[in-house]
């Protein structure tokens, strides 16, 4: 433990984020990376607790009090060696993550937790810096080859990992570039794409073979991943958007009604300068190009696709902005006072609190209504114009046993394009068809939590195809420990860090 008082004599303090005027007229980074000296002061707040439940906190698991420490000595390069044991790509994470970590620490029970992801970022970024993060190739390889079938987050670390293993890995992605929705989901502004693309780089000098424009089981077919490669890892997300299909739904999709995913991926498009190389379904343009300048924008949905599309729009200088979200609004917020205190008593530490969350795009301007049942698109017949909305006061029971809800306050408010942000239902079943894998109620693949294998022999899944929508954490941790099961497969053993491991294993192949 570096500095026993430091939880007592520093306040957890985070770099000052861009001003809102400033951010919202360009798509760069919100939040600055910090400087030695603050990641420092902040590491020196940890406790290293005796339980450090943090780890619990962690998806992946990752060794954060050892890391802290590190930091707080000055050993950037053994914290960088610390934290990249349990996590591949901690500069994703370091941006994005929600931080289950934060919200179980043990600190947090009375003050403000160790600021954890800004401290993950400082690391990671140091390491690029100082040239820590090199590619790290298998001294030996096994001859097995392993097909991956996209390239999100779970792909990328499964692809990393059986690289590591010293298999030949061969990643196939549909779209022009590589990332997934970190590529053409998340916005700019929380995760600039050349992070995206620095990691790829080392990953392609580490060995592992990406090839893009490849949509799998039309381009290549389930047989012939089957013949070509000793195993299959299917990381293919949860794409198949949830629409609202209450009246005007079918009159007005296309014409102010649109998929939040359109919006988003198109405009990610823009700024990487890509949006003349069409994806390859063409899905994000089949409808023409959507802007939110000069609209009435409303966004249908309370998550992080929903805020996304929120802070995308005012940067199009939408002329209003509204979110709208079914259920009702949590009792307190995130930014209520202090910590401790503001936990909902369904969600004590050491849970993820149920809070009322302001992003970094609710911040740059929109109104939001919670408890709101959507009700109908109405147009002139050419066009949106409004969305008729009404609040929910209740519930009740209909006569077959459904629920539905009571509203009161109905009215129209100005619409002219409506982004339905309301979460994904499961993975595209094409593919999954043709492999002939047998999927869950839910229509995700069903690959048991402890074996990631499909019903089909030498296939395997990982990520939100296979636990459902999810966050970019889950996913770097379900592509780990797939590949750590791949490898068993493959070799009969595996000595590939995965949580079921524990502690951490510097660089590591069959050799
Ligand atoms: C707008 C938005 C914002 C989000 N913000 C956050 C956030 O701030 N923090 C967070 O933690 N999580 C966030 N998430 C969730 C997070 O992005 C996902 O949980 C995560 O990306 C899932 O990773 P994955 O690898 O399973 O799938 P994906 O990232 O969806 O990647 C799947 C890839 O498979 C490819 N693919 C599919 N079928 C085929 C095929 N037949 N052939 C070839 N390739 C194929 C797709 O093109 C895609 O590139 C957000 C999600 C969205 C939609
Ligand atoms: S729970 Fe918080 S204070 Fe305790 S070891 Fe983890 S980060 Fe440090």
């Amino acid at each position: 433990m570096g500095k026993p008082t430091g939880f007592i004599e520093f306040g957890r303090e985070l770099p000052a984020k861009r001003s809102v005027e400033e951010r919202r007229l360009d798509y760069k980074e919100i939040e600055p990376i910090g400087n030695e000296d603050s990641s420092k002061t902040q590491a020196a707040r940890c406790m290293d607790c005796g339980i450090p439940f943090c780890h619990n906190g962690c998806p992946l698991g990752n060794i954060i009090p050892e890391f802290n420490d590190a930091v707080y000595e000055g050993n950037w390069e053994y914290a960088y060696q610390i934290l990249s044991s349990t996590n591949n790509f901690p500069e994703f994470t370091g941006r994005i993550c929600p931080a289950p970590c934060e919200a179980s620490c043990v600190l947090g029970i009375n003050k403000p937790p160790v600021a954890i992801e800004f401290i993950e970022k400082s690391i990671i970024e140091t390491a690029y810096e100082k040239g820590y993060v090199k590619p790290r190739i298998p001294s030996k390889r096994t001859g097995k080859k392993v097909a991956v079938i996209g390239s999100g987050p779970a792909g990328l670390a499964a692809s990393a990992q059986l690289n590591y293993a010293g298999h030949w890995v061969t990643l196939f992605e549909r779209a022009d570039q590589i990332g997934g929705l970190l590529r053409y989901g998340i916005p700019d502004f929380k995760l600039e794409k050349t992070v995206v693309s620095r990691r790829v780089e080392v990953m392609k000098a580490e060995g592992v073979t990406f090839k893009t424009n490849v949509n799998v089981g039309v381009d290549l077919t389930a047989e012939d991943l089957l013949r070509d490669f000793d195993a299959v890892v299917l990381t293919i997300g949860s794409t198949e958007p949830r629409n609202i299909t209450i009246p005007g739904w079918q009159a007005y999709y296309g014409k102010g009604v649109h998929a939040a995913m359109e919006f988003l991926s198109q405009q990610n498009k823009r700024v990487s300068y890509t949006d003349r190389v069409k994806d390859h379904r063409g899905d994000e343009y089949k409808n023409g190009e959507i802007w939110a300048t000069d609209k009435h924008v409303v966004v249908i949905g309370g998550g992080d696709t929903g805020s996304d599309c929120v802070g995308t729009s005012n940067r199009h200088k939408a002329t209003t902005i509204t979110q709208v979200e079914v259920m009702p609004a949590p009792k307190y917020d995130d930014k209520s006072q202090p910590f401790y205190k503001v936990r909902d008593e369904r969600t004590p530490w050491p849970n993820w609190p149920l809070t009322k969350r302001t992003s970094t795009s609710h911040e740059e301007g929109c109104e939001r209504f919670w408890a709101i049942a959507v009700q109908e698109f109405v147009g002139d017949g050419e066009n949106l114009t409004g969305l008729r909305i009404a609040d929910i006061t209740g519930e009740r029971t209909l006569e077959d046993g459904r629920k539905a809800p009571i509203t009161e306050n109905e009215r129209v408010v100005p619409c002219d394009l409506a982004l339905i942000a309301a979460g994904f239902v499961h993975p595209q079943q094409e593919l999954i068809e043709q492999f002939g894998i047998e999927t869950d109620l839910r229509k995700n693949i069903k690959a048991a939590e402890n074996s990631y294998s499909t019903s089909v022999e030498k296939v395997f899944a990982a990520g939100d195809c296979r636990r459902g929508q999810s966050l970019v954490v889950w996913a770097i941790s379900e592509g780990r420990e797939a590949a750590r099961k791949v490898d068993e497969f493959l070799m009969g053993e595996s000595m590939l860090d995965a949580k079921e491991v524990g502690l951490f294993n510097p660089a590591f192949s069959h050799a």
